[in-house]
């Protein structure tokens, strides 16, 4: 039986990068050795890192004064190098997920941390707005998407100090303006390719500004080359996510770009929470305009609580994988990534509705 993957990350890849990435294992760029066992200082592998740097740069029309680095360690490690690179004193942290107060609790290491607003009080349901941004603070630091609620900032904010971003899982699913933002980051794992790689992009004039003494491997400035080729190369990079992220980012670009695929999402998405809102066995748990193009959260009706096992259990008979609700929300999540094919989102609606006529 064909599997649609509703997974939050690792989750579905383009089925060509996962094709591409087979092929590189037997044989990378007609070498006759494999991408798992070449050099990654052999040229081919120079080209690659090469164009992965300019194909970030051509899909979100990143500037010349940005440097874009491919690290290892996650989004996780960017919650500490974060504050380390970029705080002196005192930054501003909007809450709005267990995603945020990890970050919170890491830049807490390097100094004072000024919470703006907090959606706690409602289980993360909303995004918190109209909060005032603290001019004294080095940097406000923002969630775009909240992987496990659910919710998405949809209106860039207009930051009076640098702009920090988590975007792991909405990053390339949406253009951005990038002239509002000092730094954005987050975990390939989401929408960018599989685990093992984080990327992030920074304006280069907010760097080397803090007082404190950086170990080497800490510090932005080390990851950023020469040249291109040079750029993520201080040390050896995790050389096969970033293979299969080329893939994932040369078919971004074969389908249009962001725009094409910010189209393509809430096409997507619309699908999806018109069945919810349609069927009176679930209900969404995201606040209606800040709802995710990427992660939809739901749960049974009051009156149906007690079949949330059996849905699970139907869904599972027809292929949907991943679609359990994180503990902290409980019922039902798909996440809709990019590469999550129209195709999948039909048929988990198609589930739903035939579930609502076994229990009419
Ligand atoms: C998944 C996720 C993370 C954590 O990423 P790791 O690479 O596992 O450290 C951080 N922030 C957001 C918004 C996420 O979705």
């Amino acid at each position: 039986m064909k599997k649609h993957n509703f997974n939050a990350g690792p989750c579905v890849l383009p089925k060509q990068a996962v094709e591409s990435a087979i092929d590189a294992i037997r044989d990378f760029d007609g070498t006759g050795i494999g991408i798992l066992e070449i050099s990654h200082r052999t040229p081919g592998w120079e080209r690659i890192m090469q164009e992965t740097n300019q194909l970030w740069r051509e899909l979100l029309n990143i500037p010349e004064d940005y440097a874009v680095l491919f690290l290892g360690g996650g989004a996780s490690t960017e919650f500490n190098l974060v504050p380390a690179n970029l705080m002196n004193k005192k930054a501003a942290y909007l809450q709005t997920g267990v995603w945020a107060k990890k970050a919170i609790k890491e830049a807490k290491f390097y100094g004072e941390v000024e919470i703006v607003a907090s959606s706690e009080d409602k289980n993360y349901s909303y995004i918190p707005k109209g909060f005032s941004i603290p001019t004294d603070a080095e940097y406000l630091h923002i969630t775009t998407n909240n992987t496990i609620y659910g919710t998405e900032i949809h209106e860039e904010i207009d930051s009076p100090i640098p702009l920090v971003a988590d975007m792991s899982s909405d990053i390339l699913s949406r253009p951005i303006d990038l002239s509002k933002y000092a730094l954005i980051y987050g975990g390939a794992q989401k929408n960018v390719g599989p685990a093992g790689v984080a990327f992030v992009i920074v304006r280069k004039d907010v760097l080397g500004k803090v007082d404190r003494q950086l170990p080497t491997i800490m510090d932005y400035r080390t990851h950023i080359g020469a040249s291109l080729k040079d750029s993520s190369m201080f040390n050896t990079p995790p050389v096969f996510p970033i293979f299969v992220m080329h893939e994932t980012l040369k078919w971004v670009k074969e389908l249009g770009g962001v725009e094409a695929m910010q189209k393509i999402n809430k096409h997507k998405a619309g699908l999806l929470y018109g069945e919810i809102d349609r069927n009176k066995m679930f209900v969404g748990t995201a606040a209606k305009e800040d709802r995710s193009i990427m992660n939809v959260c739901f749960v049974m009706a009051d009156e149906y609580k007690d079949k949330e096992a059996d849905f699970l259990e139907f869904s599972k008979s027809k292929g949907m994988v991943g679609i359990k609700g994180h503990r902290s929300v409980g019922g039902f999540r798909a996440s809709i990534y990019n590469a999550c094919p129209t195709e999948s989102v039909e048929a988990l609606v198609a589930c739903m509705q035939e579930f609502e006529k076994m229990n009419p």
